[in-house]
């Protein structure tokens, strides 16, 4: 029988009234002859209390203790999805990580997926059920503990059960209609859309669109699983919501489809730092020994002999989010006084947020950067920093003028337009 699998956030499921809404969806596509397997989330706010309930109880948790707690959210959400289709006539059975089992690596509380032996799930189906509800979020390590895949996991156990099991699609119930042009919060102009390509939702995802995690997106593209983001409070047809797929499956694309922006970003700029080989190694080597996610990274031309400085120097100005402000600069100093980098001085923005253009269509088209760096100087917004790759721009703007520069963006990119 063909496979679909059915993901159901924490606010599709946060009350038995909204479980049974879910499960008229599973009902639906049993009777259109698919076989399912069931993703849930725990209830919205569950896995938030789980988690401040272990911060309290130990600051300084035990890992393997934290992922027995917060990983049991997932469980009554299972089974009481298993129970709501057995009422509804619908023959489910509902697994946890172990049962499964859900092979995963033994890194507690950022776990990634090893493997997921179909042979248990199958046995079920062949006997008859239809439905296998699965607990997202959650997995067995190789010792035989439980581990969980790090916030937002259970997207991506959903994609990792499409792949395993070869389903047909994996659709991903959430609160929102689908994947937008940009945050609708932002501009009315917002429009949803159809499709978008792998690479174009990895890009959000990553840039800040929170509709999905992006490691699930990744995985998604690893194995080409269809993915496809619709509301849980809507009525759904199998044209409803966004189909995240193939960029050969979309006709026509835009150059650009996509405006992402984020506010928690923090910029350092190293003043007269020595330009000699090595000198980036030794300033982005501690960085990462702290756990600091550097983004993007600028490195102004060298001026020779400057003022009281023999040989060249240069400025170094990179992002990070703003929480990471205070390490980043700790492991600047400690650097600085170990004696590995010199500089005469770190200036630290917190007042910057990051904005940028995605589209496929940039590969092969020219003027993309020209006619976002008008737009923007049409709109007064000074540009801080600029980073690019293949498919993506991103800008460092001050705060203030985000949603400015968004709205600016949304329009000289005609995004509004289907
Ligand atoms: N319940 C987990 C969390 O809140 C996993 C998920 O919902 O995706 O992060
Ligand atoms: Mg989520």
């Amino acid at each position: 029988m063909p496979l679909l699998v059915m993901k159901f956030g924490g606010t599709s499921v946060a009350d038995p009234d909204r479980i049974k809404n879910a499960a008229l969806k599973v009902q639906r596509e049993v009777e259109r002859g698919y076989d399912v397997i069931v993703i849930v989330s725990a209830m919205s706010g569950k896995t938030n209390e789980l988690v401040g309930w272990v911060e309290q109880t130990s600051p300084l948790f035990d890992a393997r203790e934290y992922d027995a707690v917060v990983s049991s959210g997932e469980n009554v959400t299972a089974g009481l999805m298993a129970l709501t289709l057995q009422e509804m006539d619908v023959p489910a059975r509902s697994w946890q990580g172990w049962q499964v089992p859900i092979n995963t690596t033994a890194a507690y509380s950022a776990a990634r997926f090893v493997d997921i032996p179909r042979k248990n799930i199958d046995q079920k189906f062949a006997e008859g059920f239809r439905v296998a509800v699965v607990a997202g979020f959650q997995g067995l390590s190789p010792e035989g503990r439980i581990t969980t895949l790090g916030r937002g996991g259970s997207d991506t156990t959903a994609v990792a059960f499409a792949a395993a099991f070869g389903a047909e699609r994996c659709d991903i119930y959430t609160d929102v209609d689908g994947v937008y042009t940009t945050d609708p919060r932002i501009t009315s102009r917002a429009r949803k859309l159809d499709r978008i390509a792998f690479e174009e939702m990895l890009e959000l995802a990553s840039l800040g669109a929170k509709v999905l995690q992006t490691r699930s997106v990744e995985l998604a593209m690893r194995y080409k699983v269809r993915l496809r983001v619709l509301s849980s409070f809507e009525d759904t047809d199998q044209n409803s919501g966004t189909l995240i797929c193939d960029e050969d499956e979309i006709m026509e694309s835009k150059v650009v489809n996509g405006v992402a922006s984020s506010r928690d970003e923090a910029k350092i700029t190293l003043v007269t730092v020595e330009d000699r080989p090595g000198i980036s190694a030794n300033i982005f080597a501690p960085l990462a020994d702290a756990g600091v996610n550097v983004d993007m990274i600028v490195q102004n031309i060298s001026e020779k002999d400057y003022e009281d400085h023999p040989g060249s120097v240069t400025d170094m100005t990179f992002s990070v989010p703003i929480n990471q402000v205070e390490r980043a600069k700790r492991a600047m100093e400690d650097a600085r006084q170990a004696g590995h980098i010199a500089y005469d001085e770190l200036v630290v923005d917190t007042e910057v947020a990051k904005v940028s253009v995605v589209g496929i269509g940039m590969r092969s088209h020219t003027g993309v950067a020209a006619r976002m760096f008008k737009a923007l100087a049409d709109e007064n917004v000074n540009i801080k920093v600029i980073a690019t790759s293949e498919i993506k721009i991103s800008v460092l703007i001050d705060r203030k003028y985000m949603e400015l520069a968004v709205q600016a963006l949304h329009d000289a990119f005609e995004l509004e337009k289907a």
